[in-house]
């Protein structure tokens, strides 16, 4: 395969390359290809080169939930598909198509901008629209599969362009088909539905607390972007100043009798219901009960702000950070009986 810069293709391949500026943990990685796809059209001839069809390959965004404990020894393809465009107007909501490659948050504001209502609740989530569906992403109350209509992908198992509907995509909290079958599917662009009005979700982590804070008594879908904004530069570490991935592991859910069990035992411990008569109880008491909070080995630590978040404190491996969760699943395990599973990628 022959590195190209300005490929004219679609396609921009580059050897050797470094990916520590492609993962937000900030870890130091290599791949021995990075292909950045541009137009989803050249994707069968990516998909056709000799190096993609003799190695692994690693689909990638911005690399804001991803754990690279090693090198990738072989092609990362970062789609990098641009452009939001709004293909029907309903008046009441209007039909978007946005390219994988857009940045989220960009998008997000892009929304609130033209007067769409909705996705404020998930506003400054870093990382690619195409990456949004993968794990459903949800913050403060609400989840992407809310909104979205259609994904469009390129299914590498029959080398097909495919347009998935919501109910194909089988979402569910951090969980989708994609997700399930990570080597399948390349996301190239989300449809989005969004609507003009949409009743507010003000009952989740402080956001009330935080409108009356701003002396905001009949909040707007912009201030409600604006509490969240607030509430997330508070507690999140920010990846530009300390390497981390957000939340490293999910919420554990778990049946009603556990949770009940373990509720008598630590009345403390934070519980909310979840599907099928099931509890989700909140893995980062668990992390700070078994006292990892602000943890440090090396330079993989824990957030001293959120004990959810894992962070490279300036040279950490990958390595490390995983040795570190290991440590974290151990202990909370041999004191809860509750096995925590990571929410980013472990590559
Ligand atoms: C500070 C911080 C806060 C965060 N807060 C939240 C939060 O509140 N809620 C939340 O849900 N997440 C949160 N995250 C996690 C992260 O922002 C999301 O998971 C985001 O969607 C990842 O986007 P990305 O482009 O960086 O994906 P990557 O990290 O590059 O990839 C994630 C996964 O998606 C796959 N993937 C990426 N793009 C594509 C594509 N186009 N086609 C197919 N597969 C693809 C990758 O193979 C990988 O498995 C947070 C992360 C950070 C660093």
């Amino acid at each position: 395969m022959k590195p190209d810069t300005l490929s004219e293709s679609g396609y921009r391949v580059t050897e050797d390359a470094d990916l520590s500026r492609h993962n937000s943990f900030r870890v130091p990685a290599r791949a021995q290809w990075l292909i950045e796809v541009d137009d989803a059209r050249a994707l069968p001839e990516v998909f056709e080169l000799g190096a993609v069809k003799s190695s692994p390959v690693l689909v990638l965004g911005e690399g804001s939930n991803v754990l690279l404990t090693r090198g990738w020894p072989g092609v990362v393809l970062v789609p990098a598909m641009r452009g939001i465009r709004i293909l029907e107007d309903r008046g009441d909501a209007a039909l978007v198509r946005v390219g994988a490659g857009e940045n989220w948050n960009e998008f997000v504001h892009w929304s609130l901008g033209r007067g769409f209502a909705g996705l404020e609740n998930l506003i400054l989530i870093p990382g690619s629209v195409g990456a949004a569906p993968i794990q459903n992403i949800g913050a403060y109350g609400v989840e992407v599969r809310e909104f979205i209509a259609t994904v469009e992908a390129f299914d590498r198992r029959t080398g097909q362009y495919v347009r998935i509907d919501n109910a194909t995509c089988t979402f569910a909290y951090r969980d989708s088909v994609f997700k399930r079958d990570p080597d399948r599917f390349v996301v190239t662009a989300v449809e989005f539905l969004l609507p003009r009005s949409r009743e507010l979700v003000l009952d989740y982590a402080g956001v009330r607390d935080e409108l009356v804070a701003m002396n905001i008594d009949d909040p707007n879908h912009a201030a409600v972007a604006e509490a969240v904004m607030r509430l997330r530069l508070r507690k999140l570490p920010n990846p530009a100043q300390i390497g981390n991935a957000g939340s490293f592991f999910k919420n554990p859910v778990v049946p009603a009798a556990l949770a009940d069990a373990l509720l008598r035992a630590n009345p403390a411990l934070p519980c909310w219901p979840a599907t099928d008569g099931n509890r989700k109880l909140s893995a980062a008491w668990l992390v700070d009960a078994a006292g990892f909070k602000g943890a440090r080995e090396g330079d993989a630590g824990v957030s001293e702000r959120h004990a959810l978040v894992l962070v490279n404190h300036g040279n950490a491996t990958g390595a490390q950070i995983h040795a570190l969760a290991h440590h974290i699943i151990d202990a909370v395990d041999a004191r809860y009986g509750i096995r925590l599973e990571p929410e980013p990628r472990i590559v």
